[in-house]
């Protein structure tokens, strides 16, 4: 930033911009339409390209929008990339979450740091990267329900394979208070729904009870979990180093002496590579339809297993020689690199060959929590990297 003055102007937009934004109540699996024609309006207005993709509804949008490289070269695009949806709110807020609250040195509000303040970075620095004589495009790629297990972004990647956009580095702004994150475990979700036969008690062999197949069920995702716990790479960088599975719960039956026709089970697994998912699947289908299935259709023929598939979120992988972890270490002088415990889009990104680290303004101590903040300051720190970016992306 050149001067005192428009570095001032320049957070006073972030905060405006940022304050428009969490009016938005863009809870996932809600309407953000508005939000991102709001975006879109803005990146359109600096000269910017755009296509959108849509849910099934069409109700909710991702947005992918470009500022063209005036001359171009052979550096790699940049994605700016931030997801539009909050989680809900719960009771107990002090000031009105959907009204972005400065008080002293933070700034109140759902999505402050989870991810609409580095949203609202991008697009008040939008308007200097217009101007500026880029010899690479920078694009700006905001999603819909990241946070119920990624639902958006895939459906963007799609459209990038299509359009041919399967190079590049992607900065994701979730909250790290700007270190940089370049790895995190995969998070998968799934209901696992049983259907026998309702029948009395005392007679369990005329029905099939739903629940005691369940039970079946749970007890071979455990013996699977301590499989999982031997496949654990020798070199992890993760705690604990193996995939985890857990068992989030058992819903079935509705009184002591009826056998119970329908039982679900909740759970969820967290693969440090891939092939932990596809082998924890594949012994898993194989049992329920070879053994309990077969069990339960003797009794029952039109007794079912269904698993569905809540999300699959795809890892992070490492990758030593990252060009989006070396083009912020340059920026920034931290040469430190992090792993999460949470999960964020960046695996989709990296799955489809673009250089992807997560790095933003704010922390997620406060995300998802009832007084959401973020400190200005970190608006500030977010800025001074877009203007790092700009600076390697211009042509002298
Ligand atoms: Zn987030």
């Amino acid at each position: 930033m050149s001067t005192e003055n428009t570095s001032d102007q320049l957070f006073n937009n972030s905060v405006k911009i940022l304050t428009d934004l969490i009016a938005f109540k863009t809870i996932s699996g809600e309407d953000n339409s508005s939000l991102i024609n709001y975006c879109d309006e803005i990146l359109k207005k600096l000269g910017a390209t755009s296509f959108k993709t849509f849910d099934d509804e069409k109700k909710r949008v991702n947005l992918f929008a470009t500022l063209k490289a005036k001359y171009p070269s052979k550096k790699k695009p940049i994605i700016l990339s931030g997801h539009t949806d909050v989680v809900p709110v719960s009771k107990g807020w002090n000031t009105d979450p959907f009204v972005a609250t400065i008080k002293n040195d933070k700034l109140f509000g759902r999505g402050a740091c989870d991810m609409k303040g580095f949203i609202a970075c991008t697009l008040a620095f939008a308007p200097i990267y217009s101007k500026a004589n880029l010899d690479r495009d920078i694009h700006f790629s905001y999603t819909f329900d990241e946070e119920t297990a990624c639902i958006g972004a895939p459906i963007l990647i799609e459209e990038l394979k299509k359009r041919g956009i399967k190079d590049g580095i992607c900065i994701i702004g979730e909250p790290t208070n700007m270190k940089i994150i370049d790895a995190h475990k995969g998070c998968y979700e799934y209901t696992t729904y049983f259907e026998g036969l309702a029948g009395h008690s005392s007679a369990p062999h005329k029905g099939v009870s739903a629940v005691e197949y369940a039970s079946r069920y749970v007890n071979k995702l455990i013996e699977l979990r301590e499989k999982l716990k031997e496949r654990s790479p020798k070199d992890s960088i993760f705690d604990p180093p193996h995939s985890t599975l857990s068992i989030g719960g058992i819903f079935g039956g509705i009184a002591h002496n009826v056998i119970a026709d329908k039982c679900h089970v909740n759970w969820e697994t967290r693969p440090v590579v891939k092939e932990d998912g596809v082998f924890l699947n594949g012994e898993l289908d194989k049992y329920a339809n070879e053994v309990l299935l077969t069990d339960m259709k003797k009794v029952f023929p039109n007794s079912s297993i269904t698993k569905r598939i809540i999300g699959e979120v795809t890892g992070f992988d490492r990758d030593i020689k990252s060009n989006a972890c070396e083009l912020v270490s340059n920026l920034t002088g931290d040469n430190i690199r992090e792993v999460v415990s949470f999960g964020t889009e960046a695996g989709l990104f990296q799955e489809i060959g673009i250089s992807t680290v997560v790095c933003g303004p704010g922390s997620i101590e406060q995300a998802h929590k009832i007084d959401e903040f973020i400190v200005l300051d970190e608006l500030k720190k977010c800025l001074s990297l877009l203007d790092g970016i700009k600076g390697q992306s211009i042509s002298n």
